[in-house]
């Protein structure tokens, strides 16, 4: 389908394809359209200083006023803008966090219908927290969920504990000197959110400092603690196969696309989904079976691991791709699970009359002249009852499918390599991280990116990472990559055995040939960052470095969601210099802005890194591991 769109910026074939399928039936009100209309940036809000946080306001700092009205300097301005970004980021991992930590009591009271995976790590957590590992499964699993919840509703003056257990000495000393070592999220959000009212803290330094505990408190319970909770219940992450894009989908079948952050529900929406019994009752409503497919960070979980893998038939997208997932018409059900349910998505449902349920599984999320239902609602003792009415809604939905819609699914989908993590990896590696330190060392590889994004809609959809990423696997630089930048990464073909000759340059081309991994490699969700700082840890702890020596960048080339803020404030903490991408809004604040990209690699090893060119950007990171590697 010919697109003539001009303001239609996407790195995907698929999405404007479906972008030029909803135009031609007279649909103008897809994001490129509200992008379109938004017209241009304000500035002030770009950079951080505007603030609306009073009756008096709003006030923008600017030459002739370089104070706000109650007085606030433009650094104290930006600090705090930054800080309640930051809280409500971690606010959100953390959701995540008590929704885990509820599926844990629920499966060590024998209500819930998952089980342990992985013992071996079940064991090695608890022996790392100090847990005894005498009993059987569920007794385990209800001692690291009582010392998690302990952890989690800890006071201010009361340090993390698991912190001390899993970081490295060298990092808890300078974070012990710095006083950032947090307490539980709960009260650390409190304290932060008490610090943003008006003339309560307006000291930049503070403000910082606290954005840091944050990052710390939210990082070690959501992205590290609960990564490895995950893996315990689903299984670690080992390689599995698929296909990505919009093409996946089947007009044939009941379609159930399971969507967002969480992938409790999906899980067992998709095991049950494959059972006889339904399957039957799809053939008997006209189609030919069901399929279930993941979407963002939910499918990104599920298809780290085969045994949850093993029931998905594919991905099909990012965050932003979801409005045109929709409008191919074939989607029966999207199980919206937190976070990333687009109101654009509803919007699009209800203006162009689709047939396809919307149905919130999560207790926060909600849209516009969606109901909800509340018995569908995530809760580990019922969930396979809530799957098996979640199918059923599903296959009713299928029945209505509105005959005139014009069904339209794009020929396009690509097959990845996924399901990377610390001991798939190591496997591959034959046991050692050393083939791969030896390809640094011999100057095969320049190193290593952790990458991390969502897709802005600020540059162009997934463009500016496609082009980033192809930068710096030319600059031999193996790419780690979680979030919904992988699905970017599988649709445009950086996850296979093909992107080694069309994508890497000699060097990672030779290293990724022996090993035979692709030069991209799928950590999973964006949560899974933590499993990205699990291997930092691992390989600091093997070399017996401080994780700020190690040849690795983190990089958030396209970040559009406030838990992103989490993932980069814990890579920084760790040593690790982490490259954002649109730049934040800090840069109103000038002395903020040099504590951030510069002063910080002095207090912390690890600072952030702004560039708003993608060629320039990989030139910087290559530059930044150069002098790691001198
Ligand atoms: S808190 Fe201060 S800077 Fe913010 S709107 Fe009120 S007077 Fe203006
Ligand atoms: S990567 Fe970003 S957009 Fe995607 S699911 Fe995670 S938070 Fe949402």
């Amino acid at each position: 389908m010919s697109n003539n769109c001009d303001y239609c910026v996407t790195a995907h074939d698929s999405v404007k394809e479906m972008h030029s399928f909803l135009r031609s039936m007279g649909y103008k009100h897809t994001f490129f359209e509200r992008v379109k209309r938004q017209g241009a940036i304000c500035y002030f809000g770009e950079q951080g200083r505007c603030c609306t946080l009073c009756p008096d306001g709003p006030c923008r700092i600017k030459r002739r006023a370089p104070k706000g009205k109650c007085g606030i300097d433009a650094d104290g301005l930006a600090a705090r803008n930054l800080l309640r970004l930051v809280n409500q980021g971690g606010a959100a991992y953390t959701h995540d966090f008590k929704t885990t930590l509820k599926t844990l009591k629920a499966i060590s009271e024998g209500k819930s219908p998952f089980t342990v995976k992985d013992r071996k790590k079940m064991v090695w957590f608890a022996q790392k927290l100090g847990i005894e590992t005498d009993g059987t499964d569920r007794e385990i699993i209800g001692r690291i969920a009582d010392y998690l919840e302990k952890e989690f509703m800890k006071d201010t003056t009361q340090p993390l504990d698991i912190i001390r257990k899993l970081a490295p000495e060298s990092r808890v000393k300078i974070w012990e000197r710095l006083g950032i070592i947090p307490g539980g999220y709960i009260f650390e959000s409190h304290e932060a959110s008490t610090k943003v009212m008006p003339n309560i803290d307006t000291d930049f330094m503070d403000l910082s400092l606290t954005s840091l505990r944050l990052g710390l408190s939210a990082g070690f319970l959501a992205n590290i603690a609960t990564t490895i909770i995950r893996d315990i219940i689903f299984g670690s992450p080992d390689i599995t196969k698929g296909y990505a894009d919009i093409g996946v989908l089947d007009k044939d079948y009941v379609n159930i696309v399971v969507h967002g952050h969480v992938p409790w529900m999906g899980s067992v929406v998709a095991r049950m989904a494959k059972e006889k019994r339904f399957q039957d009752m799809a053939k008997e409503a006209g189609a030919k079976g069901i399929k279930v497919y993941g979407s963002l960070c939910t499918g990104q979980e599920m298809l780290q691991r085969p045994e949850t893998a093993k029931y998905l038939d594919g991905q099909v997208g990012n965050w932003l791709t979801q409005e045109f997932v929709a409008a191919t018409g074939a989607v029966d059900a999207f199980l919206m699970d937190k976070n990333c349910a687009a109101p654009g998505l509803a919007d699009l449902v209800q203006k162009v009359k689709l047939h396809t349920k919307l149905i919130p599984v999560s207790s926060v999320v909600r849209l516009r002249d969606v109901p909800v239902d509340s018995s569908v609602i995530y809760d580990p003792e019922i969930v396979e009852k809530q799957a098996e009415k979640l199918i059923l809604e599903s296959i009713e939905a299928y029945k209505n499918r509105r005959k005139t819609y014009p069904v339209h699914i794009p020929d396009k989908k690509t097959d990845y390599i996924a399901g990377f993590g610390v001991e798939s990896l190591l496997n591959i590696l034959g046991g050692t991280p050393d083939p791969l330190l030896e390809a640094i060392q011999a100057g095969a590889i320049k190193g290593v990116v952790g990458l991390v994004s969502c897709t802005t809609m600020k540059n162009g959809h997934g463009t500016f990472t496609y082009e980033f990423v192809k930068e710096l696997l030319k600059k031999d630089i193996l790419v780690l990559i979680t979030g919904c930048a992988s699905s970017l990464a599988q649709a445009e073909g950086f996850t296979n055995k093909e992107a080694i000759d069309k994508f890497a340059g000699e060097g990672l081309k030779g290293v990724c040939k022996v090993l035979g991994i692709p030069p991209v490699l799928n950590f999973g969700s964006c949560l899974d960052t933590g499993r990205m700082i699990h291997l930092i840890i691992a390989l600091s702890e093997y070399l017996g470095v401080d994780p700020s020596q190690l040849p690795v960048i983190a990089a958030a080339p396209e970040y559009y969601n406030n838990d992103a803020y989490i993932d980069g404030l814990l890579a920084v903490s760790m040593g690790i210099n982490t490259y954002v991408n649109p730049i934040p809004p800090i840069v109103g604040g000038p002395a903020f802005t040099r504590l951030l990209t510069r002063d910080l690699e002095d207090i912390l090893g690890g600072k952030f890194i702004v560039e708003p060119d993608p060629i320039k950007a990989a030139e910087l990171i290559e530059k930044e591991l150069e002098k790691k590697l001198n």
